[in-house]
This record gives structure tokens, sequence and C-alpha cells, in this order.
């Protein structure tokens, strides 16, 4: 076995965020040829659901792991047990590529925070001011990604499903590129603070008396990702007419605004907070 840093970097962990499928399927040389000190595996994670064109066939993995004692028969459970194999073989950093129909930007999304995994936030942020660190705590370890203690997504938007975007690809591409650099120098898990946007509120779209959502998002709140809330804000307006209010008391950050995914659940948007963590 290799004794070189090992990197695993998974695409497609839903079948319909082509970004990192055509990753996997085009850019493993040029990355394998780039960082020859690190041990790169490119793994596309669920390639029935990409056949499909669907985000996954029987239930989302990137849910699906924190079932996996259930001994559940799903397509997506068979490759989550073998996923789990896979980065259980040997210590390992994992990337999760994703991309979002909201107006994100480019952002890495970490769930156990540890200097290691803070500390390559840090260095990757400083290097794209444009991205930004969403902090997505999982004790359950339901997302691919937290399977490994080291790991990060990488999620870019807005891009629709099932299309490469230029921009988005080009993005994710360079994120990817940043962080493998850091990891190829070596990370020096030296105390540091990072300011992060974490989720604390998922807001669901309003219903009528029958369950039926009743309303959309607001044009004024579409693509506003990012953008500062505090006391009254307008995120809805009903189809009936009319716009809908709601209230923060705390100064919060709304992610995944109109995300397409969320519409089965009817999740509209995530409000998160703003935070420094130190590491
Ligand atoms: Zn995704």
């Amino acid at each position: 076995m290799s004794t070189l840093p090992r990197v695993l970097i998974f695409g497609g962990t839903h079948g319909n965020e082509w970004t990192g499928i055509k990753i996997v399927e085009h850019y493993q040389n040029y990355f394998k040829n780039k960082f020859p000190n690190l041990d790169l595996e490119f793994i596309l994670a669920n390639p029935e659901a990409f056949k499909l064109r669907t985000r996954y066939k029987d239930e989302d993995l990137n849910r699906a792991f924190q079932y996996l004692s259930e001994q559940r028969s799903s397509y997506e459970s068979q490759r989550a047990r073998e996923i789990l194999i896979k980065i259980n073989e040997a210590p390992c950093f994992v990337i999760d590529l994703h991309t979002t129909t909201a107006n994100m930007g480019n952002t890495l999304i970490v769930s156990h925070y540890n200097a290691r995994n803070l500390g390559l936030c840090t260095k990757v942020g400083k290097k794209y001011p444009l991205c930004r660190v969403i902090g997505a705590p999982d004790p359950n370890r339901k997302y691919l990604v937290s399977q490994s203690d080291f790991g990060v997504m990488i999620e870019v938007g807005p891009v629709a499903n099932n299309i490469i975007s230029a921009t988005q690809l080009e993005s994710t591409l360079g994120l990817l590129e940043g962080i493998l650099t850091e990891l190829s120098l070596g990370i020096i898990t030296s105390p540091g603070s990072l300011e992060m946007y974490e989720e604390k509120l998922d807001v669901y779209y309003p219903q009528d008396e029958k369950g039926n959502v009743s309303a959309y998002i607001h044009s004024g709140f579409q693509g506003k990702d990012f953008q500062k809330i505090k006391g009254k804000y307008r995120p809805f307006m009903a189809f009936e007419g009319g716009e809908m209010e709601l209230e923060t008391l705390e100064e919060l950050y709304p992610i995944f605004i109109n995300e397409a995914a969320y519409y089965p659940q009817q999740l509209a948007f995530t409000l998160c907070e703003k935070k420094l963590i130190s590491y």
C-alpha cells in the first residue's frame, strides 16, 4: 500500500450533479500528475443515479450512512456500505463534490470541527476570498464526507441539475486544486480561528389546510443567499397573493434558498449563524 497521504475524491454522490461526475471522468490524470506526492483516488459515488439522471435511485446516498445498522436493502445502502469499507481501508482525507441550484457561490462545508479540517478551510479561504465556509455538524455521521474525521464537501452554485456550467465547473476545479495544494504541503495544525456560517434552522414553505405548499420564494429573496437578515423579512409570496413575513431577533444568514433537491421535503431555505470558531 502507498505511504503517501491518501485522498479520496467523490463525485456524483447525487447523480444529477454533473460537475463532480465530469471531474471524476475527465480530470483524474491532471490532478494525479500535478500532485505526485498524494495518493489520489477518484470515485463515482452513485453510478446508478447518474444513469437515471436523478439525485438518487432508492434513497439519498448522502443521508444513507446514518441507517447502515438497519441493513436496508436499497441500492444506496449497498453503495454506502461499499464506500464505508473503502474509506476505512486506511486513514484518508475525503473530498465530496456537490453543486446546488441555489445562488450560493463557492462554499466548503465542514462537519467535523477538528484543527486539521478547520485549518485547511482557513488556508483555502485565504487563497479564495470568495469562498465561504459552512458549518454543518453531523453527530450521526449521515453525510458521506463525515465517514472520515478528515474531509470537506465542496458545494458550488447556482447550477441546474444535469448540466455543466463553465463558471461552476471551473470554480470547483479551482477549489479542489486549492485543497490538494494544501494537503500536498502538509496541514500544520497550529491554533487559529475560522469564520463560518453554521446551520441553525430549516425554514419550510407555508402550507394550506390540505398540506400543499401555498407560497413561493419572493422575488426580493430569490438569490439572496448569505445576505444578512435581522428583524422582519419577506421570504415568501402566496400563490393566492400577498407577501408573507417572518421575523428573526438574531442576525442570521440564509443558504440553499429555493434548492431544487429540497422541494420533496418542502424545505425552502436554511438559516445560519455567523460564528468565529477557534481551533
Ligand atoms: Zn449534492
